[in-house]
């Protein structure tokens, strides 16, 4: 960690015990892919800046996002959690035991969203699952998040490969094909006629829109 992330780190989103021994089981069962404390201090704020009361998280791994949320919700609230992967899922279930205004929820996301679309419409959305998929959760959010609701979603800048150009070599582990997604969704979160947005460069890249029509 660099001096000026850990003095940000420090002073603004310290982990307490609870969030840090879910890191620490993450890391243990699987990749520790988990947002950034800082990133999960700013959705915090995004909850408390546009009153948001209810909110859909796409990916969950281990609930470490979705612990952060949660306690950033006003009385009432309520967050859906959606995972897929059985062993991930049992994990969240685990460090999401607490916190009553949380419904973890297992299976396949466009499944799920497809099935919860009479709760619409929500507050905010963090699009935070499969990178081939962004498109069609952006889709979701267009029909079931209110008008002035908040869209985010991480990893946007895929590790550097959507300013490529030409035949640049894409970073490893990225297909072009998931490229083409991730620039097309940024392109349609930029629209100016949609969206109040901005691709913020935290971690790798986190893309916020609030929805105008
Ligand atoms: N939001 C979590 C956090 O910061 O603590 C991290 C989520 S991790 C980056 C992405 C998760 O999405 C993985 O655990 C993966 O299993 C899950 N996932 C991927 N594709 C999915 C799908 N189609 N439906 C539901 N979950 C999916």
């Amino acid at each position: 960690m660099d001096r000026q992330q850990d003095y940000i780190r420090a002073l603004f989103a310290a982990e307490d015990e609870t969030l840090r021994e879910v890191v620490r089981r993450t890391e243990l069962a699987t990749e520790p892919i988990q947002i950034t404390p800082e990133d999960g201090k700013f959705l915090q704020f995004l909850i408390r800046l546009g009153k948001v009361k209810n909110a859909v998280e796409i990916g969950t791994l281990a609930g470490y996002s979705a612990l952060w949320i949660s306690r950033a919700l006003p009385k009432g609230g309520r967050l859906y959690t959606i995972e897929r992967d059985p062993a991930r899922f049992a994990l969240a279930e685990q460090t999401l035991k607490n916190a009553r205004n949380v419904t973890p929820m297992h299976g396949d996301a466009l499944e799920q969203l497809a099935a919860m679309e009479d709760k619409a419409p929500f507050d905010m959305i963090f699009i935070d699952a499969d990178k081939r998929q962004y498109l069609d959760y952006l889709d979701w959010a267009e029909k079931n998040i209110r008008k002035g609701g908040i869209i985010v979603a991480d990893n946007t800048l895929l590790s550097g490969a959507v300013w490529l150009k030409g035949d640049e070599p894409l970073p490893p582990r990225i297909r072009q094909s998931t490229n083409e997604i991730m620039k097309t969704f940024n392109a349609r979160m930029a629209d100016p006629k949609k969206y109040c947005s901005i691709l913020l460069p935290l971690a790798d890249g986190m893309t916020v829109a609030v929805k105008l029509f």
